[in-house]
């Protein structure tokens, strides 16, 4: 049940929308695309962004706190993701203070502002940076993923104070960059010593709440074989005949699907919200000419795996060799299997978490259904829960256009997500007033 202010607040918010929908329209201006690699060329849309959020914060009342994250001295341990070598140099990090009135709960509210690569042009119905409204839906790269998200949660803030609510617990804002990449921005936060007693991360959900994601692990693996005139017939390898990458590469391809079915089926790998441990290959290059035995063939591939697989690494390198073990040829001429140095741990939390219940209930109270969820690829929430031991939720509007073409977000489900964000807040924080 809403109290009077609540009920006040929600009103405030729905009187406001356009100051959501212009916040947004604004934050999808800024091309704040993750870069590839460290050579892309960076313009000030980041630092332009951030100096936008600082504003909107520091007019809220907020202490806030600017710095650029120097990869290299990230702490890295198993499952860290860090990229050491990473330059992250003008991509800052926002952090930004409120501090409370009384002895309320603090509250983390956490949004990256880096956005994936629009893609090609011609495949979107309107400019990707242009935020524009058609249909009572905002579209634009990361309207949905998740710059709407970082416009309900200044806002929410922002109609809290115009609301007259005085907030008993500390609230911090964090914008950072590089979740599409390694979440090595919000992993400086928690470096830096932010902390709180729960977080929200306004990631998409479908007005659902997160708890749980799975962790990745990123490789390649050379398979060889041995040139020869493909057109001729070729004596068995043992008298010096060719080999063909291909054929064996397919050994190991087959030997991903094996593991991920042997996964699907194995009772330590169901997870009440998340699908089974799961390995693919993305990517396969090979073969140097069309009349040639191809000598070589390069799979990359990627796993992802529930938080409480901790040993994917070796799961995946002990299905390489017992396919090597089987194969005459490439026991004697073994694949090279190399995993990136960074991977990512999953994490999880109970739904029972304070938190958790608090984030359904202000959904319920808005009009929505919710479940408790997992999602299947990691978010910073990683590194809140494991690093920092910070119980944290995601809650937001429907992925399904997150990463494509015609990303949008419908203008209910923004102004619905502020709302929600917003009762979150006064409800862990407590108010002095009211
Ligand atoms: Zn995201």
């Amino acid at each position: 049940m809403l109290n009077q202010q609540e009920q006040k607040l929600l009103k405030i918010i729905d009187q406001n929308q356009n100051e959501i929908v212009a916040c947004l329209q604004k934050l999808i201006n800024y091309k704040t695309i993750t870069p590839q690699d460290d050579d892309v060329a960076r313009g000030d849309d980041y630092k332009n962004l951030q100096n936008y959020i600082t504003s909107i914060i520091k007019d809220i009342g907020f202490e806030v706190d600017t710095w650029e994250v120097d990869a290299s001295k990230l702490p890295t341990f198993p499952g860290s993701g860090v990229k050491q070598d990473r330059d992250l140099s003008n991509m800052p990090v926002v952090a930004g203070k409120l501090k409370g009135k009384g002895l309320g709960k603090s509250l983390i509210l956490n949004g990256h502002y880096d956005v994936v690569p629009p893609g090609l042009r011609k495949n979107w119905k309107y400019d990707p940076f242009g935020g524009e409204i058609k249909d009572k839906k905002i579209f634009g790269r990361g309207s949905n993923d998740m710059k709407g998200g970082i416009a309900a949660m200044v806002q929410a803030i922002k109609f809290i104070k115009k609301a007259e609510i005085e907030l008993a617990g500390d609230v911090i804002v964090q914008t950072v960059p590089e979740e599409e990449a390694s979440c090595m921005g919000t992993l400086s936060c928690c470096q830096r010593g932010y902390t709180a007693d729960a977080a929200i991360i306004p990631e998409p959900t479908g007005m659902n709440v997160l708890v749980a994601v799975r962790g990745g692990a990123y490789g390649k693996i050379t398979v060889f074989g041995r040139a020869g005139h493909a057109e001729l017939t070729q004596p068995h390898w043992k008298e010096g005949g060719a080999v063909n990458a291909i054929t064996k590469a397919m050994k190991i391809i087959q030997a991903f699907e094996d593991l991920t079915k042997e996964w699907k089926a194995r009772s330590d790998k169901q997870h009440k919200y998340l699908d089974p441990d799961k390995i693919m290959a993305t990517v396969i290059n090979g073969g140097e000419w069309v009349v040639t035995y191809p000598e070589k063939v390069e799979i990359e591939f990627g796993c992802q795996f529930i938080p409480a697989t901790k040993n994917a690494i070796n799961e995946i390198s002990d299905a390489v060799n017992k396919v090597t073990l089987n194969d005459d040829w490439m026991k004697e001429n073994p694949p090279k299997l190399e995993f990136h140095d960074q991977w990512w741990y999953g994490a999880e939390i109970s739904e029972k978490e304070p938190i958790a219940q608090l984030g359904f209930e202000a959904l319920k109270e808005i009009g929505y259904s919710p479940k408790f969820m997992g999602f299947g690829s990691l978010t910073d929430c990683i590194h809140l829960i494991n690093y920092s031991k910070i119980p944290t939720i995601s809650l937001g509007p429907k992925i399904k256009t997150a990463h494509m073409a015609n990303e949008l977000v419908s203008i209910k489900e923004l102004v619905d997500t502020t709302k929600a964000i917003a009762l979150s807040i006064v409800r862990w924080c407590g108010t002095e007033n009211g």
